[in-house]
């Protein structure tokens, strides 16, 4: 197993990550901002490495701080988590030339997944169904781009190669609007992305947003956890996650599934990751693969008792994977409610100090969560504070559990989404199961 590995994350991920370690018998370094020596898993690492300023440019983001980090502490892995420099491949490249592992795949794999062009020519060549488009950037040919628009249909959706959440993208729903919406996004993604690369896809008017969790050990084996429903979002960002998906069938899942592990033994992947999919009337569109460990891991852990993140570590160590596809049994419901430090009603960030912190428990509850009381929600990064996870036997259980939790839950001292959630789990249309994508933003919030 691993001697030491770095956690190159905060907040409730980087907990995680240090639980899993401790189970693991691997020692931790918690590498934190001046603003995060509080964090709870600083406090519980054994050892903690300041790597710069508040700024995440200047320490969650800052290369040669954290790769000096694993070199002064003698640390053998660093795990990234999520956002921050988990899915840039530079950096995973920087790791493995200074000596170290990345929990994660080749930095090739993520180079290849992280353009968006290449990564749905490759899951073509891996035959995972992709949304009809343009297959490959859109040129300068004025006529040859409607042509391509006409043929796919209205409405289309142009994206950035380089685009990432949530940003890139523009619905056309004519042609009147084609050539200077394509214009706007190719001069947008150069300067936000510094990559005007622009492709074209059809605009699904009412899809669900279904993602597969694949795990691949380095001996050639992978498998895949089945999938998630993401489809409660505000504006690209995902709210409530469950698992099972409502209404997708054992075959479907088989299926799907299947097709995720072949695309992933063809481009020879390494690690956690997710195939992320539109799906529509029926059918399943790959949008994107994420190259990491997700926010909504918890769900896939609960419904099949797989420990992701201690399947990272066991993968980084070079362990075959502890699991045949055929040891994969899906058992009961599972959701979430991510907690975020903000108004209910603005969406403002709320940061400040936590007056009170009683987080709920009971049967079926999980907690993802680095807040206790008196701890401050700084200002500097990403207003989500922890995660409630509810488990039964039905969707109609882990729902009544969830609301449970939500009543017991107190966080005082600053303002948190959690009117949102209950106001959610309260609507018909979700109790429902399978909403669109479009149904929280559009529906939900629009109705008061
Ligand atoms: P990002 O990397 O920015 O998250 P994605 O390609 O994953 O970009 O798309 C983000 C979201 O944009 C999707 O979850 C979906 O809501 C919407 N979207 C992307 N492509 C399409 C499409 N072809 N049709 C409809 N909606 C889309």
């Amino acid at each position: 197993m691993l001697d030491k590995v770095v956690i190159a994350n905060r907040g409730e991920i980087a907990l995680r990550i240090l639980r899993a370690c401790r189970e693991l018998g691997i020692r931790t370094v918690a590498v934190h901002s001046t603003v995060d020596r509080e964090l709870k898993h600083v406090r519980l690492a054994d050892e903690t490495v300041c790597i710069g300023p508040p700024p995440a440019a200047d320490s969650y983001l800052n290369m040669p701080a954290i790769i000096s980090a694993a070199e002064v502490t003698d640390a053998v892995a660093i795990h990234p988590g999520y956002g921050f420099l988990s899915e840039n491949a530079d950096f995973a490249e920087r790791v493995e030339q200074s000596g170290f592992i990345f929990i994660g795949p080749k930095p090739e794999t993520i180079r290849l997944m992280g353009d968006k062009v290449s990564a749905i020519r490759a899951m073509q060549e891996a035959g995972v169904p992709c949304v009809p488009g343009s297959d490959g950037p859109l040129g300068d040919d004025a006529q040859e781009i409607q042509r391509i628009a006409h043929q796919i249909g209205y409405p289309i959706i142009i994206k950035a190669s380089g685009g990432g959440g949530g940003r890139g993208m523009r619905v056309v729903h004519s042609e009147a609007a084609l050539l200077t919406t394509l214009d706007l996004t190719r001069s947008e993604a150069g300067a936000a992305f510094g990559n005007a690369t622009v492709y074209m896809e059809k605009y699904l008017e009412h899809p669900r947003h279904i993602e597969v969790q694949v795990l691949a050990d380095t001996h050639g084996h992978a498998i895949h956890l089945g999938e998630r429903d993401c489809s409660m979002q505000r504006r690209h960002q995902k709210v409530i996650e469950e698992a099972p998906a409502p209404g997708i069938s054992p075959e479907q899942r088989r299926r799907i599934g299947q097709v995720c592990v072949d695309a992933c033994q063809r481009i020879g992947y390494r690690g956690a990751g997710t195939f992320e999919f539109l799906y529509q009337d029926g059918e399943f569109y790959f949008i994107e693969m994420n190259t990491r460990v997700q926010v909504e891991h918890p769900v896939t852990e609960l419904i099949t008792g797989v420990d992701i993140v201690k399947e990272q570590l066991r993968i980084a160590a070079g362990l075959p994977l502890d699991y045949r596809q055929t040891d994969i049994r899906i058992s009961g419901h599972a959701l979430e409610c991510r907690l975020n430090a903000e108004d209910p009603e603005s969406f403002a960030p709320s940061p400040g100090t936590i007056s009170q912190y009683h987080p709920p428990g009971g049967p079926g509850i999980r907690v993802d969560s680095h807040l206790y009381n008196g701890y401050r929600v700084p200002p500097n990064y990403d207003s989500m504070i922890g995660k409630l996870i509810a488990h039964g036997e039905t969707r109609e259980v882990a729902i009544a559990r969830m609301r449970g939790a939500l009543v017991e839950l107190v966080i005082e001292g600053i303002k948190t989404n959690a009117p949102l959630h209950r106001r959610i789990l309260g609507d018909a249309r979700f109790l429902n199961g399978g909403a669109d994508i479009h149904y929280l933003e559009k529906q939900l919030l629009e109705s008061r």
